[in-house]
């Protein structure tokens, strides 16, 4: 009676034949075997499966990519904070000298001669 190649080694085996998917799942970045299978497999949401390596290094770019978009945007408020602090700053300019001569302007009229 011969086997019909149900596994690597004739045998239908559910652990067998999960050993042999394990060492079929390939890695959908390095494309090493993951040495997963089933539901020990490494998704990224619907993405992979990874070897556990490429997994992280995913991970971190996805970390990464999350801090520098925080940064981004950490540094476009304190760009729009910096701006408003200049407008602020060039009103408190120019309105300084405007009422120093408003006040100088109201001292001259009140030094003029009345009557
Ligand atoms: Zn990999």
């Amino acid at each position: 009676m011969g086997h019909t190649g149900t596994g690597p080694h004739g045998s239908s085996n559910d652990s067998e034949l999960l050993n042999t998917y394990r060492w079929h799942e390939t890695c959908a970045w390095c494309s090493e075997p993951t040495g997963r299978a089933g539901e020990d497999s490494i998704y990224i949401d619907d993405i992979g499966p990874w070897c556990e390596e490429c997994y992280h290094k995913v991970r971190n770019a996805i970390d990464n990519t999350k801090t520098i978009e925080l940064n981004n945007t950490i540094t476009t408020l304190r760009k729009l904070c910096d701006e408003s602090l200049e407008v602020i700053a060039d009103i408190i300019d120019n309105w300084m000298p405007v009422t120093d001569k408003v006040k100088h302007l109201r001292q001259q009229l009140e030094e003029l001669p009345h009557g």
